[in-house]
């Protein structure tokens, strides 16, 4: 299907990006990898009258360690950070979803802040973002401001980035010595959007859990953290009964969306699976790294 007829920008620098949205605020729209938007223009789901290319700022891309954190450019591809050995060594739950997304050709051009900008909430990225309590760094006419991805993502495809403001990069903590993760989802088919995804990341000190974390994706319109099994796990050692009942508790106050894919009681079914088999894998993935 073709594009609807579409004013096109292509700027060189982040200043001259946030110029251009400032002079078309919800009239325009970011083109990163074009993976999300350019199928949502052919549907006509999305009608912006500009496209502001941002794919000529190489400011943008790249990733770097430093002060405990793992700074990604919002235009880093996808298959750039999945071969990133700071990311590997540094976010290994990251590491651990990047492959899951789509297929090759679509990591190859999808990037990184398109996939958090675009905030799909079946999306592995959201998810991770979530668990990890990244940070997003975004500049808009009055300067930078740092937003925490619990505020990040407000609802379905909504983010709290303002029309004139550009998501510049995106911190992610640098993972502690004993911390183990895991990415678990089921899809109908490999390189399908989850059904439902699970990020978990434990971290072990003296054999007892000191950091639990699990965020769903594919359970609500957000990613969301299951933060009463979290509670529960804080302290304890691992065992089969301990992550039986993180599972029902992780599950137990969420209401997740009906669609084609399947009903809110088979997603509940599914998260608490993945939940002890995230759970599990995140443990022994722990004790290696000790
Ligand atoms: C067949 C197919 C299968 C896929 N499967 C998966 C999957 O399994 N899991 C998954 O997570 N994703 C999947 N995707 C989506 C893919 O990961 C996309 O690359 C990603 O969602 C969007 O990244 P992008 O760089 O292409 O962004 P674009 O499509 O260019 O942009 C997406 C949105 O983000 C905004 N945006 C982008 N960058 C910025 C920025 N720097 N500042 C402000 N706004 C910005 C755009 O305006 C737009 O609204 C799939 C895509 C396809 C086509």
């Amino acid at each position: 299907m073709k594009l609807p007829p579409v004013e096109y920008e292509a700027p060189t620098t982040v200043a001259e990006a946030v110029d251009l949205l400032i002079a078309h605020l919800d009239e325009a729209s970011v083109l990163a990898g074009g993976q999300s938007l350019i199928p949502l223009l052919a549907l006509r789901l999305a009608r912006p009258a500009v496209l502001i290319d941002i794919n000529g700022i190489d400011e943008l891309s790249g990733v770097s360690a430093a002060d405990g954190q793992v700074t990604i450019g919002a235009m880093t591809r996808e298959y750039v950070a999945e071969e990133s050995e700071t990311i590997a060594d540094a976010v290994p739950l990251l590491a651990a979803a990047l492959p899951l997304i789509g297929h090759e050709a679509i990591r190859s051009r999808g990037t990184i802040g398109g996939s958090l900008a675009h905030a799909d909430p079946a999306a592995e990225l959201p998810a991770v973002a979530r668990a990890l309590d990244a940070e997003f760094v975004v500049r808009g006419p009055s300067g930078e401001r740092v937003i925490p991805a619990a505020r990040w993502f407000e609802g379905y495809l909504t983010t709290s980035r303002r029309p004139d403001e550009i998501l510049l990069e995106v911190r992610f903590p640098v993972a502690r010595r004993g911390t183990g993760t895991s990415f678990q989802e089921v899809a109908r088919r490999h390189g399908d959007f989850a059904i439902v995804g699970l990020a978990t990341s434990l971290t072990l000190s003296g054999g007892a859990i000191s950091d639990a974390r699990l965020a769903f994706a594919g359970m609500s319109d957000v990613p969301v953290r299951a933060a009463a099994a979290e509670e529960l796990l804080v302290g304890e050692r691992p065992s089969a009964e301990l992550f039986d009942e993180a599972a029902r508790r992780a599950t137990g106050d969420i209401d997740p969306p009906a669609d084609l894919h399947g009903s809110p009681d088979y997603r509940k079914k599914v998260a608490a699976a993945l939940a002890r088999r995230g759970l599990r894998a995140a443990a022994d993935n722990a004790r290696e790294r000790q």
